[in-house]
Order: C-alpha cells, then sequence, then structure tokens
C-alpha cells in the first residue's frame, strides 16, 4: 500500500471523496489520487517520492512553474507582515493597477474575490442590478464556478463525473440560467428574439477549456457581443482559466483586441493569483462603480484582496512578459505536437483542440466542437491513457474534460519525458 493510498484511506474518513475538490478524486478515470507534498518548478513530488512532469499546473495559476523564487520572496516578505489586514493594502493596489494596464484600456477597475466562481458570481449579480432583468445565457459545457446559477449544464468536474445538474439548486435559480448548445450563434439569435427584454448578461468563457478546449467559431464571440448589445444586455467574458494566459491580455487579446469589440465584463483568476486564492471581475468604471460602496450592488469578503494572494499574483504577471508567452507557446507546440505524434503512432483515434497555449486531447475520430462531440470521447481509453502516463511520469488531468496546462518551467529534459510518457500512454491508450 503507498503512502498515497493509506492517506486517501484516511481522507474518506473526514472530507466527502476524500478531497476538497471533486476532480481531484480520480472518480471518471479510477484509482487513487497521488497526495502531493512538494512541487518545484515544473515537477510534482507526491508522499512517495515519485517525480511527475507537471501539465496541470494547479488547473492553471502555477504558468510560471511551482514555487518560483521570486514569488516565493514575494509571499514570504508579505506574510511576514501579516496573512490578512481586513482592511485596504498597496500591494492590493498595485496587482489592480498591473491588471488594468495589461488589459490594455479594455478594463478601468478590479473587484478582487478569493475565487472564480464569486468573480463570476459577482459579475451575474451585476448584469442582473445594472440591467434588472433575470435571465443569464451560458452554453452547455462551459464551467463558471459552483454557484447556483451556473450550475447548469456544467462543464469540468460536473461533465467528468456525468452529473446531471446539481441537486440544492432551487429550480427558480437553475430556471433564470438558460444554456445553449456552444457555438450555436442561431440559438442565441432565436432566444433574444424570444426573450431578449428579459436577458441580463451572456456569460461565455473567452475560449471554452472546461470541456476540454473548444475553438470558438471564427466571430463567434463578436457575435454574442452584437447581439446582447442590440438587446440592452451585456457579455460577460469569463477568463477565469484564459485570462494572462493564452495572451498577455487573454483570449480577448487572440479575438476582441483585435476585431475591435470589448466584453462589458471579464472575470479573471487562476494566474493573475500565483497559486493562491484569488479572482476578479474587472469592467469600465461606468459599470464597476454599480459595486457597494460605490452603488447599490452589495459584494464583499473577508479575505479578498488577501495581501500575500496579490504578492503572489503581482510577482507571477511581473514574470509574464512577451518572451515567457513565446517560451511557452512554443512549449505547448511542442507538447501538442508529442501527444498528435504518439497517438498517431499507436493507431489511437484522436483530435487535439488547441488555442494558443491551451489544448485539449480527445480520444475520438470526429470533430469536437462542442459538449456533446467532445462527450463521444472513449473515457476508458483516456483513463489506460492516464495510468499509464502517471506510472511513466506525467501528471495530467484525470479527465478527458479537461485542457493541459503547460508552464514556462518546462525544460528540454521535461519534453523528452513527456515525449517518452506520451508514448507509453499511448500504447496504454490502444490496448
Ligand atoms: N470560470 C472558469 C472559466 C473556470 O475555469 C473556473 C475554474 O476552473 C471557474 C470559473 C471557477 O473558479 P474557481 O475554481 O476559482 O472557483
Amino acid at each position: 500500500m503507498s503512502v498515497s493510498d493509506e492517506l486517501f484511506a484516511e481522507a474518506l474518513k473526514v472530507m466527502p471523496g476524500g478531497v476538497s475538490s471533486p476532480v481531484r478524486a480520480y472518480r471518471s478515470v479510477g484509482g487513487t489520487p497521488r497526495f502531493v507534498k512538494r512541487a518545484l518548478g515544473s515537477h510534482i513530488v507526491d508522499v512517495d517520492d515519485k517525480r511527475y512532469v507537471d501539465l496541470v499546473c494547479s488547473w492553471g495559476p502555477m504558468i510560471a512553474g511551482h514555487a518560483h523564487p521570486e514569488v516565493v520572496a514575494a509571499v514570504q516578505q508579505a506574510v511576514a507582515d501579516s496573512t490578512s489586514f481586513g482592511a485596504p493594502s498597496e500591494v492590493e493596489l498595485r496587482l489592480a493597477q498591473a491588471v488594468v494596464a495589461r488589459m490594455g484600456g479594455a478594463i478601468d477597475k478590479v473587484r478582487f474575490t478569493c475565487s472564480g466562481t464569486e468573480a463570476v458570481m459577482t459579475a451575474a449579480r451585476l448584469a442582473r442590478g445594472i440591467t434588472k432583468r433575470p435571465l443569464l445565457v451560458k452554453f452547455v459545457g462551459c464551467y463558471h464556478g459552483h454557484s447556483d446559477s451556473f450550475l447548469v449544464a456544467a462543464g469540468s468536474g460536473v461533465a467528468s463525473l456525468g452529473l446531471p445538474d446539481s441537486p440544492g439548486v432551487p429550480k427558480e435559480v437553475a430556471g433564470d440560467t438558460v444554456a445553449l448548445p456552444y457555438g450555436r450563434i442561431d440559438l442565441v439569435e432565436e432566444l433574444f428574439a424570444e426573450r431578449g427584454d428579459q436577458v441580463a448578461a451572456i456569460v461565455t468563457e473567452g475560449v471554452p477549456a472546461n470541456m476540454g478546449v473548444i475553438v470558438p467559431p471564427e466571430g463567434f464571440n463578436r457575435r454574442l457581443h452584437d447581439i446582447a448589445h442590440a438587446h440592452g444586455a451585456l457579455l460577460i467574458q469569463d477568463e477565469v482559466l484564459t485570462g494572462f494566459r493564452l495572451s498577455p491580455t487573454g483570449a480577448w487579446g487572440l479575438q476582441g483586441a483585435k476585431e475591435g469589440w470589448t466584453p462589458d465584463l471579464f472575470t479573471f483568476g487562476k494566474v493573475i493569483g500565483g497559486g493562491m486564492p484569488l479572482a476578479a471581475v474587472g469592467g469600465s468604471a461606468q459599470l464597476m462603480d454599480y459595486l457597494a460602496p460605490e452603488g447599490p450592488v452589495y459584494q464583499a469578503g473577508t479575505l479578498s484582496g488577501n495581501p500575500a494572494a496579490c504578492a503572489a499574483g503581482l510577482a507571477t504577471l511581473a514574470l509574464m512578459d512577451d518572451a515567457a508567452y513565446s517560451r511557452l507557446d512554443a512549449t505547448a507546440d511542442r507538447v501538442s505536437a508529442m501527444a498528435d505524434e504518439a497517438l498517431e503512432s499507436a493507431g489511437v483515434p484522436h483530435r487535439i483542440n488547441k488555442v494558443s497555449n491551451l489544448f485539449s486531447v480527445f480520444l475520438t475520430d470526429a470533430p469536437v466542437t462542442d459538449f456533446a462531440s467532445a462527450s463521444k470521447q472513449d473515457t476508458k481509453a483516456f483513463s489506460r491513457f492516464f495510468h499509464a502516463a502517471l506510472d511513466a511520469g506525467l501528471w495530467l488531468a484525470p479527465s478527458g474534460f479537461e485542457a493541459w496546462f503547460c508552464s514556462t518551467a518546462l525544460d528540454d529534459d521535461d519534453l523528452e519525458v513527456i515525449d517518452a510518457g506520451l508514448h507509453k500512454a499511448a500504447q496504454a491508450a490502444a490496448q
């Protein structure tokens, strides 16, 4: 019995499913989750002292690798002055300025929260408060955190575990969220033609990545923006996962910034907290000033804008200059090409969806464009692929409905391990 097995058996007694977040439990791939004791750079070390090359990056935040000396120093300095003040601090201001500056005029102000869930929940409340309308429009398979309004046809762990919409979400609340198949602008138009005057906001992932990565159809997000505006609704672009990862200005940098449109509200998380609990809502001063205490829409948090979290985020953003993004993109190109080649040579049907440095490997022979097509992947083959990769020292997300995350810490030695591991994984998937 491994130390992970022993700890998991103990954890099951005091934590539902033995975990603090469902997808960590390996339910969709089977087996016992590895307990991690340390991570440094591109490597994770489990409690049995096995080392893995990390392609999950804590589900996105660890873009510059684990325990980067500059992030560690910033956090150490911050916590030496206390872990929380419950009052404004300079580091919080500096992070707000850095986020606003990096978004190049797309936003004027941010409100920090402790999680992406809270950020999207806040953006939705803002949109409803501003428009005085009830409805939210989302897309099937997109994940926007686990608040009541968004546990409707959600992606990520909800998709991996094959859960229907969660018990505990009142039907009155769920009824105010309309979920449409991703990419179907005709259905969005139809909905707005019928109920456009009731819609507060369309909420979408800039690039969907929680049913695996889906490449948005050309012009799709722009059309969402235009349709929302034509009907007095807002567009909320959820960039919790893609923000400051897909480009220095996230998914928006690849789309709206080039096409000349801007979502009304953004949500950010993951990268901007550098691995600490931190996320944000951002938008124009006009919209953001509806938030209390400036405006009437209430939102608050004991630990919001936590100084250690802001220090980690600020240090992480500082590391992500243009050269870092180029390196990240080049690494992701290589890793995705390796996965493609390994699966091809093992004769495993697969599709790789990729947008800049974010990609997913779907074990299916048909194009994956939405949740329905993502669900056609061979999950049994993926389980074999995942476990063989784990044995070979690759830390992959334990679900085929997730993105693969690269970090700037991956080096040529890691890429060799990845290449060898992916070949073993592909052979296992082929059996
Ligand atoms: N929105 C998106 C696009 C996400 O990917 C996630 C988490 O994966 C969330 C919101 C929720 O963020 P958190 O897990 O920090 O609550």
